[in-house]
């Protein structure tokens, strides 16, 4: 594949069965989570332009099955280093532990604290704590080339320390990930809509929309609504409540909504 230049942006794929996206620098390139499978990881970097044998790293935001699905066979199959946190990997050890309790390991684990920044290649990146009920969750922002391009998907709310975060991006990939009506009146059970609801549940268009309209600094080119959930939302609830809450702030050069979706990779976006 041809070298390219910039910075590249490609969300392979985003929801509750399986979360995959990549950024891309002239030199350096990082997945964040491998929540699907390894095969279909490389199928969609192939289509989006990305070579799964130039990978730098892979980041991981926690250890629910729809981030880490594809992990074990990715890391053997790419062999380069993975960040998580110390919760993260104990969490997802426990998790996938095999009949004779024998934990997996990675060939080259790198353990991060959240809230510390480090640097892949020429990618400068730093963790934030999100409110998600996992072990040790976190977003990220990633800097290279003079671009910042930031994840906040799977957190209950939006806290101050978050918002902070997300200040400055060129790209900001954020979580929509139900309408509350159709979450109230749909087909999960009590205990999950609650889960959902909760402060370490899901983010809802709503409050991604009160964001939007009251804390945002409006800067970025692309916004991308992610994690959308296929049961309690739909695509133009999420587009729509976006749009209103951006207003006139949208534009050819800021804040244009793309929506991230489960089964095909989105268009890579070109900084
Ligand atoms: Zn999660
Ligand atoms: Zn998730």
């Amino acid at each position: 594949m041809l070298p390219r230049m910039g910075v590249c942006v490609s969300v392979l794929a985003s929801g509750s069965r399986g979360n995959c996206a990549i950024v891309r620098s002239a030199t350096t390139s990082v997945l964040i989570d491998a929540g699907i499978s390894c095969r279909e990881t490389f199928k969609r970097m192939k289509s989006s332009g990305d070579d799964p044998h130039t990978l730098s790293a892979i980041l991981l935001t926690h250890e629910h099955s729809d981030h880490i699905m594809g992990l074990a066979t990715m890391a053997k199959k790419v062999n380069v280093p993975v960040f998580m946190t110390a919760g993260t990997h104990h969490a997802w050890q426990r998790a996938m532990r095999d009949g004779e309790g024998q934990y997996p390991q990675i060939g080259k684990l790198e353990i991060f604290p959240a809230g510390h920044a480090f640097r892949v290649g020429d990618i400068d990146i730093m963790p934030f704590t999100i409110p998600h009920d996992a072990a040790d969750p976190v977003g990220f922002t990633l800097r290279t080339e003079g671009v910042k391009v930031a994840f906040a998907t799977d957190l209950g709310y939006i806290p101050v320390s978050v918002r902070d975060h997300l200040r400055g991006c060129d790209v900001l990939v954020m979580e929509s990930n139900h309408d509350l009506e159709m979450l109230r009146v749909g087909p999960y059970p009590w205990s999950v809509k609650q889960r959902v609801m909760s402060r370490v549940g899901h983010l809802s268009n709503d409050a991604l929309a009160e964001f939007f309209a009251s804390d945002y600094d409006g800067g970025a080119t692309y916004v991308v609504l992610a994690h959308l959930s296929e049961q309690n939302n739909h695509p133009e609830l999420a587009r729509g409540a976006a749009e209103k809450a951006l207003g006139n702030r949208q534009n050819l050069l800021h804040n244009r909504v793309l929506l991230a979706t489960q089964s095909a990779p989105l268009d890579p976006i070109q900084l």
